[in-house]
C-alpha cells in the first residue's frame, strides 16, 4: 500500500457562496465552497483532489449502502485572535478514524493524504470560518465504493472532507433521557469506533427520547443496564461532591477528544478526576442525598454541554443549579480559549 500522497489537484470555484450567507445559519445544513476527495484503488490512494461542494456519483451496488462500511469524523476549525485558521487536534482525529476503519476492515487513510486534504481544504476556505462564537465543522467521511453485491471488504475506497460553518450544537441545557430499552454498544462490537452504523442504530431510541420531550437518550451498559456509558453526540460526566467522575473507557464508548482534552484540563487545574465505571444509581444517590453538583456531556459538536435533567425510569432528576455550574463552566472556557490560542497552549492542541 502506498503511504504517499498522491499529486493533489485544485479546482476552485468561479464564484464562492459566502456572500449568500447572511447571519446564523442551521447545524449542519450550509456547506463551505469546496471538498477533498481521494479514491483508494488496486491498493493505493490513486486520486487526491479539491473540487467545489457537489454531488458525487455513485452506483445503486455501492457496498457501503448495502453493507455498511462507512466511518467519519467531526472536527472543529476556529481562528485565532489575528484571524488565522487553527485546528484543534487533528492528529487525534486522524488517529480515531484510522482505528474506527480498522474495526470495518478498511485499509488506512495515509497521513498524507489526511492532512494534505484537511489542511488544502481549509486554507482555501478558510473565510468560511465564522468569527466571533462559531466555528466551522469539519466531516472527513471514509467509505466503500466498490460495485458489487456480496458480502466481503470493499476492495476500492473513497475519502471525502467538507465542511460547515456552525454555532453551537445545543443552545440550552440539556434534558437527557435514560433508557433501558435499547443498547448502543456490547463488548467487541464498534461501540469505541465512529462507524455510521452506530448512528443508525441509535436513531429509534432518540426519536422516542424527542417524543417524551428530552433532548437526547443515555445508554447503559449492554450487560446489566446499569452503568452510564455515553450520550448520541457526546461523552458524560458528573461532579460529585467536587470530584469529577466520568465513564471509563471500557472499549464500548468513544474515545471523545474534548473529553480526554477535558480530563486533562481538569487535572492540571488540580480537580481530582476519576474515569471508572458510574452507575445510573449513583447518580440518582448522589443527587438524592444532594452531592451532585453538576452533569454534562462532552463532544466537538456540542462542546460542553450543561444538563439539567436526567430522566430515569420515570422519574425527573432536575439539577436546580445549571446556570452556576462551575466546573464545567471554568473548563469550557478554557478549553475554547486554548482552540481560539487566546491563551499559552502547553499541549499544543491548536494547530496552524
Ligand atoms: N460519543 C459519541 C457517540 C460521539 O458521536 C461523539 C462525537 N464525536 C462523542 C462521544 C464526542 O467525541 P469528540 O469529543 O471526539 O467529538
Amino acid at each position: 500500500m502506498s503511504t504517499v500522497a498522491p499529486h493533489l489537484s485544485v479546482e476552485k470555484v468561479a464564484h464562492s457562496r459566502l456572500d449568500e450567507l447572511n447571519g446564523k445559519v442551521a447545524f449542519g445544513k450550509v456547506f463551505s465552497d469546496h471538498m477533498f476527495v481521494a479514491s483508494y484503488e488496486n491498493g493505493s490512494w490513486q486520486e487526491a483532489k479539491i473540487v467545489p461542494y457537489g454531488r458525487i456519483e455513485m452506483a445503486p451496488s455501492l457496498s457501503a449502502l448495502h453493507y455498511g462500511q462507512a466511518v467519519f469524523e467531526g472536527m472543529k476549525a476556529y481562528r485565532n485572535p489575528a484571524g488565522e485558521p487553527l485546528l484543534f487536534r487533528p492528529e487525534a482525529n486522524f488517529q480515531r478514524i484510522n482505528l474506527s476503519a480498522e474495526r470495518l476492515c478498511m485499509p488506512p487513510i495515509s497521513q498524507e493524504v489526511f492532512q494534505e486534504g484537511l489542511t488544502e481544504l481549509i486554507r482555501l476556505d478558510a473565510n468560511w470560518i465564522p468569527t466571533g462564537e462559531g466555528s466551522l465543522y469539519i466531516r472527513p467521511t471514509y467509505f466503500a465504493s466498490d460495485e458489487f453485491i456480496g458480502l466481503r471488504p470493499s476492495e476500492s475506497y473513497k475519502f471525502f472532507i467538507i465542511s460547515c460553518p456552525v454555532g453551537p450544537y445545543y443552545s440550552d441545557p440539556v434534558k437527557l433521557i435514560v433508557t433501558d430499552k435499547y443498547v448502543r454498544a456490547c463488548e467487541g462490537g464498534t461501540g469505541a469506533a465512529k462507524v455510521a452504523g452506530n448512528y443508525a442504530a441509535s436513531l429509534l431510541a432518540d426519536k422516542e427520547a424527542k417524543a417524551q420531550g428530552y433532548d437526547n437518550v443515555i445508554w447503559l451498559d449492554a450487560i446489566h443496564h446499569k452503568y452510564i456509558e455515553e450520550c448520541g453526540t457526546m461523552n458524560l460526566a458528573f461532579v460529585i461532591d467536587h470530584v469529577v467522575v466520568t465513564p471509563k473507557l471500557t472499549g464500548t464508548i468513544l474515545n471523545g477528544i474534548t473529553r480526554d482534552s477535558v480530563l486533562t484540563l481538569f487535572r492540571d487545574m488540580g480537580v481530582k478526576v476519576e474515569e471508572r465505571l458510574v452507575s445510573i444509581d449513583e447518580i440518582a444517590e448522589a443527587f438524592d442525598s444532594g452531592v451532585l453538583m453538576e452533569a454534562f456531556g462532552m463532544g466537538t459538536a456540542a462542546t460542553i454541554a450543561p444538563i439539567s435533567t436526567i430522566n430515569y425510569q420515570g422519574r425527573d432528576l432536575v439539577l436546580p443549579s445549571v446556570s452556576e455550574y462551575k466546573y464545567s463552566r471554568a473548563v469550557g472556557e478554557k478549553l475554547e480559549d486554548i482552540k481560539r490560542a487566546k491563551c499559552e497552549d502547553p499541549y499544543g492542541w491548536a494547530v496552524r
